[in-house]
């Protein structure tokens, strides 16, 4: 079975957790019961048997492989969401530093992100999108980022908002934290760029319960001795993510959706090309939509992988989400702080599914402009 024919799954469009490769989802179906060679289920074999390492270090390869992480980065897996990397990082970094630091407040994440941090330290704001309701990103090159801050935060993809940094941070002093929650693995990057990157699965990388964190190897050094163990990273890398039971079934999976990019679709760079396809047809339609359709994000920093837009009324809006899942097209509300339609169209979504929305679209608008 194909995505083609996968008939009789609807085209879901939800933001998190979110669709996720079929193959992918057929593998793991395929050996629920029993892992080839094992004799039992990757729900029920420990997370220490010779099985499980296996998993665990294919994994990782994959994503080395993959996103090319250069050997002086150590790759964890963890739980807790990004939520949880929201404290870890400043426990880590920012504790006892004798510096800020400092955020990049693109939308509701890195707001979040914010408060936790304030928690423990000196922070400062270099930027913040309020003003305009989050519609638009900054020139982080503008900024005049650079080593005064113990780190800068950034969040790649605003999830919320539908707004999304094109390209990675500049070459600076600074050291970068990027959240990818959203949007990890959508395309190359260059990794060297940044001190740490975080990203919970659920959105485009496998199922909640895992967030992968990759990390220079300096910065290590950072988290002191009094750090609770879970929340120190030393921990979770001197034990190659084994410091307590790791959330083994979402390592598997996230490993499959790696070999998925790697070998189904051939690459970052070829999902890449497949995600401004696709984002492409929603945009142009809504651009050439005026007066009926308004994208949230300004042209320049419109997200690849949530594309958020509003209808002239709010009742329009209703109508549009309920017809909408008589079209077997799912989980298109708007979160309540931006309100309208929210597409997610995460690296899975099948290109199918985005042709289908915008003829649901058009037929909508022709149907209801005045
Ligand atoms: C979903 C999301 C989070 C929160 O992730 P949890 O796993 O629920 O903690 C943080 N940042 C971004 C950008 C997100 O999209």
């Amino acid at each position: 079975m194909t995505v083609d024919t996968a008939i009789d799954r609807v085209f879901n469009f939800s933001a998190g957790p979110a669709v996720l490769p079929v193959p992918v989802l057929e593998e793991a179906q395929r050996d629920l019961l029993s892992l080839p060679g094992c004799g039992a289920s990757i729900l029920e074999i420990s997370h220490r048997s010779k099985q499980f390492i296996d998993i665990l270090d294919t994994t990782e390869q994959r994503l080395r492989d993959l996103i090319g992480i250069p050997p002086n980065y150590r790759v964890v897996f963890l739980q807790g969401g990004s939520r949880l990397q929201f404290s870890m990082v400043p426990m880590n970094l920012l504790r006892g530093s004798d510096k800020p630091a400092d955020y990049v407040i693109c939308g509701s994440w890195g707001n979040h992100a914010l408060k936790q941090a304030k928690l423990e330290g000196d922070t400062r704001v270099a930027w913040d999108g309020k003003e305009t309701n989050y519609d638009r990103l900054p020139v982080l090159g503008d900024l005049g980022l650079d080593a005064t801050s113990a780190y800068v935060h950034v969040t790649s993809n605003e999830t919320i908002q539908g707004i999304q940094f094109a390209e990675d941070p500049p070459e600076c002093d600074a050291t970068f934290v990027c959240d990818a929650s959203s949007d990890f693995m959508h395309r190359p990057i260059d990794v060297s760029r940044y001190g740490l990157i975080y990203a919970c699965a659920q959105k485009n990388a496998g199922p909640a319960g895992v967030t992968i964190v990759i990390i220079r190897e300096d910065l290590l050094d950072r988290g002191q001795d009094t750090l609770p163990g879970y929340v120190n990273y030393k921990s979770h890398v001197d034990a190659k993510s084994l410091y307590n039971t790791p959330p083994t079934f979402g390592v598997y999976i996230v490993g499959l959706v790696a070999k998925w990019l790697s070998e189904d679709v051939g690459g970052l760079a070829k999902m890449h090309q497949r995600n401004r396809d696709k984002a492409k047809l929603l945009y142009d339609l809504l651009d050439a939509s005026p007066g009926f359709y308004r994208s949230h994000a300004q042209p320049g920093c419109r997200s690849l992988m949530n594309v958020t837009f509003r209808l002239p009324s709010e009742e329009l809006e209703s109508a549009f989400i309920s017809e909408a899942a008589t079209h077997q097209l799912t989980d298109l509300k708007g979160h309540r702080s931006v309100g309208g339609i929210r597409a997610s169209i995460y690296n899975a979504m099948p290109v199918q599914g985005v042709q289908a929305l915008r003829e649901f679209m058009i037929d909508f608008r022709d149907r209801h402009a005045s």
